[in-house]
């Protein structure tokens, strides 16, 4: 073939990437002493090995430590001694060691991307050129945040020792983005690589020995569930932050429920990829190649749905399929991949299995015609059409090189299509028309939203999902917190409800008889059942009877929070407005109430009116702050801005404390509602007429009918049924332990953000229990990414 036949015919020839220093470095270990655990390399102490093999080949490549719960101890303890001295060393000391361990993975930098792709099986080019410089990028970004902990996070701490788990798909990015924040928080941590692919922790373990990071600072421990488990389960640990799949997250989150732990869980994904028909084609064809493409797809906010806009779906259909056939699928070690194998046998089953019956569910699946290498998990792209939403390969995250395809026909379709999924990680919006893509951008329920692009990430812009894709974010301002722990200043413990033993004398005749309902969709009802409970004054005496809400109550409550559209939408100066105008009627009331709890609770008339004046300045305080707790901009190293926006959680139960029960209440409804939030609140068992007084300040302040709801009854009942909902986004629990402890466990159907007092109050009347502190819980930061340049 001449030079000119060559061009034409544009064939690659093999690139490949040496392996020698891989292979010298695999071959020069004693893999069987891989637990890194207080400075010094361990065996297993039950001596259990488990194989790490080559993805492309099938080839063991070691026979690791495998940790069980005696080896999880030792390093729990070796965490915990070290994190007395660790966290009291200075911002700057800290930043030292993170930027050491940058430097030093930046000089072993093409060794990590080789180890990487051997034992991943992803391409070289992805491991040389994104997950090694992203996770340098993460340790030498967070050297700055340790140093700046003291200004930027002013009473915070480091929550303490930290049990972190990471799944296989990015081993060392996962690491990377778990171990910075931690170390800059001030925090030691126990972190359990994935069990499919250790070397690079392994490697990473030898330069933390080299960087000066002090002993017992960072464990790392190998291992697979059981050794999850211990870290899940261990009393030494105060948070775990978890990276993998839904399922594991949802038994973690059952396993930490009442521990106190602080929780974040990374979940899985099924991201939409928009395109609307006045998008670039061909760009959003490259786009796709990263979206679905990258990493074969396993990828937790894998572009997986492709969702086009009726008109110009046959022509993308079309280039897709062109652009598919060009993808070259073979050894990820060649610098001219694009596609390698899948992690391991087990997950190649599993997509095989999901297409098959996507297929059988009617999807009509293409791939490209190649071959496929002889050996090795490989997978080819596939692209499924005719998907229905209900089809499985639209519904469940596949975790491979799968593209489901759908169509829309106008924006609020694209939405809804979007938005008909459990998850909510990440989505990505094509079009030419930045007005339509800033439009939809906010309305998709996903933590991270690409406009014309797709899986861009930085350490300095929080991920994170939504829904069924977790809690919690990694990256940036966010992402710090997960690490810290805010000093609120506690309240005494709670005890459960006794409303029912209270004996409650009758009436004497003297006032007249007042019944509360339930407030419901800006409407006083009566209760479900038909029932109602007697609230006993201080004496003793018949205060008054309140409604006995039930499950069906909670029920019409939640569907009329999500209903009231006007609040969230609502701008933030009318929310601000409205707010005043509450804290305006309740002031003009305030004798009556300071009266009421000084008849419920028996506190003196000084100290009662001290509790509405402190209600009143709360309402005040978050009028003021409801447009002014804004999100941030971004600039990460690429041609883009992110717009770290900050949005609603949604529809919020919020369970009041027995103490200070108006300023408790008023504290926790203020920030939800100032963000945007609607509420459906449980005022306190013992004190519920306060909650009911309010409903008439609530009606004459323009707030729009379900943005409050109010449903009185017994606690842990009511608590429970708000934690089920699965179209309850959030709860606040201020109640006794086993209340608390028992909402947490029973909120995994959507993985709802919880927020519990594990028992204990809030000191309400502090400062502390106020402002930014709470106005944090009622928001979730979205991150989207709006690139510039031609
Ligand atoms: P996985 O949940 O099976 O395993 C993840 C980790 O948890 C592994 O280290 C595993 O050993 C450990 N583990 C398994 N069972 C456990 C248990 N019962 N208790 C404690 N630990 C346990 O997930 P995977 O297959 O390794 O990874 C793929 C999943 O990870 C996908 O669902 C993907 O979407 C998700 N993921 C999410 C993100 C994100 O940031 N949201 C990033 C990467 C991957």
């Amino acid at each position: 073939m001449n030079i000119l036949e060559r061009y034409h015919a544009m064939e690659y020839g093999p690139a490949p990437e040496a392996r020698n220093e891989a292979d010298a470095w695999l071959a020069g270990r004693d893999f069987s002493k891989a637990l890194f655990i207080d400075g010094a390399w361990r065996a297993a102490s039950g001596g259990k090995t488990f194989e790490t093999s080559e993805p492309s080949s099938g080839k063991l490549l070691a026979k690791v430590s495998d940790a069980g719960a005696a080896d999880m101890d030792a390093a729990v303890a070796a965490a915990a001694k070290a994190l007395p001295k660790w966290s009291a060393s200075s911002g700057y000391q800290r930043a030292k060691v993170l930027y050491a361990i940058g430097r030093a993975m930046q000089r072993h930098q093409r060794l990590f991307a080789v180890l990487e792709t051997i034992d991943n099986g992803k391409p070289i080019r992805e491991s040389r050129d994104i997950d090694v410089p992203l996770a340098i990028r993460h340790f030498i970004h967070h050297a700055g945040w340790a140093q700046a902990l003291d200004k930027d996070f002013p009473g915070h701490k480091g929550v303490g020792v930290v049990g972190q788990i990471i799944p296989w798909n990015f081993p060392l990015l996962m690491l990377a983005w778990k171990i910075a924040p931690a170390l800059a928080a001030g925090c030691t941590v126990v972190l359990k690589p994935a069990e499919f692919t250790p070397l690079t922790s392994i490697l990473f373990a030898e330069i933390c020995e080299r960087a000066g990071v002090p002993k017992g600072v960072v464990n790392i421990v190998q291992g697979g569930p059981e050794a999850g488990g211990a870290i899940v389960n261990h009393p030494g640990i105060q948070k775990i932050a978890f990276t993998g799949s839904s399922e594991v997250g949802k038994i973690i989150r059952k396993a930490t429920a009442g521990s106190g732990k602080k929780l974040s869980l990374e979940l899985g994904g099924k991201s939409a990829f928009i395109v609307f028909e006045d998008a670039d084609l061909d760009s959003a064809v490259e786009g796709l190649v990263d979206g679905i493409w990258f990493n074969q797809g396993q990828v937790c906010c894998a572009g997986s749905r492709l969702l086009v806009q009726e008109g110009i779906a046959e022509a993308l259909i079309a280039k897709v399929k062109t652009r598919m056939s060009r993808l070259r699928v073979g050894s990820p070690l060649d610098k001219n991949t694009d596609i390698g194998p899948l992690v391991d046998a087990t997950q190649l089953d599993r997509v095989k299995g999901l297409v098959a019956e996507g297929a059988r569910q009617g999807a009509v699946c293409w791939q490209p015609d190649a071959a496929l290498p002889s050996s090795g998990y490989y997978h080819l792209p596939t692209l499924a059409t005719g998907v229905s939403p209900a089809n499985i390969l639209a519904q469940e995250e596949v975790f491979g090189p799968v593209l489901a395809t759908m169509t829309f026909r106008n924006t609020e379709e694209a939405i809804e299509l979007a938005n008909n999924t459990r998850y909510g990680l990440a989505a990505s919006v094509w079009s030419e028309n930045v007005n339509l893509a800033l439009h939809v951008a906010p309305q998709l329920k996903a933590g991270v939203v690409w406009v014309n692009g797709t899986n861009m990430f930085d350490a300095a812009c929080g991920f994170g999902g939504y829904r069924e894709s977790g809690f919690g974010r990694e990256g940036g301002r966010e992402g710090m917190f997960e690490y810290l722990a805010a000093k609120l200043p506690l309240g005494p413990a709670i005890k459960p409800a006794t409303i029912s033993a209270q004996p409650v004398e009758q009436a004497d005749g003297s006032a007249i008889d007042r019944t509360a309902k339930l407030f419901i969709g800006g409407k006083q009802v009566r209760p479900d059942g038909n029932y109602s409970l007697a609230v006993a004054t201080a004496k003793g005496k018949l205060a008054g009877e309140v409604g006995f809400g039930n499950r069906k109550d909670i029920r019409d409550a939640v569907s009329a929070a999500r209903a009231c559209k006007a609040w969230p939408e609502a701008t933030a100066y009318n929310r601000s407005q409205v707010l005043y105008y509450l804290a305006e009627n309740l002031s003009g009331r305030a004798g009556e109430f300071a009266a009421r709890l000084t008849e419920l609770t028996g506190a003196t008339p000084k100290a009662a009116r001290e509790e509405v004046d402190q209600s009143i300045e709360r309402l005040f305080l978050y009028a003021g702050l409801a447009d002014k707790f804004e999100g941030r901009v971004h600039q990460p190293p690429a041609r883009a801005v992110t717009l770290a926006l900050h949005e609603p959680i949604g529809v919020v139960g919020i369970v009041a404390p027995n103490t200070s029960p108006l300023l408790g209440l008023i504290s926790l409804i203020a920030p939800a509602l100032a963000m945007g939030n609607t509420v459906v609140a449980v005022p306190s068992e013992r004190y519920p007429l306060l909650a009911t007084d309010l409903y008439q300040v609530i009606e004459y302040s323009d707030v729009p009918a379900g943005a409050i709801n109010i449903v009185t009854g017994r606690t842990a009942e009511l608590a429970g049924v708000l934690a089920k909902h699965d179209d309850v986004d959030g709860l606040w629990v201020f109640a006794d332990a086993e209340t608390c402890a028992k909402a947490e466990a029973s909120s995994i159907g959507n993985l709802k953000r919880v927020w519990s007092g594990n028992g204990r109050s809030l000191d309400w009347a502090s400062d502390e229990a106020a402002g930014d502190a709470l106005l944090r819980r009622a928001i979730e930061v979205k991150n989207v990414w709006v690139p510039y340049g031609d």
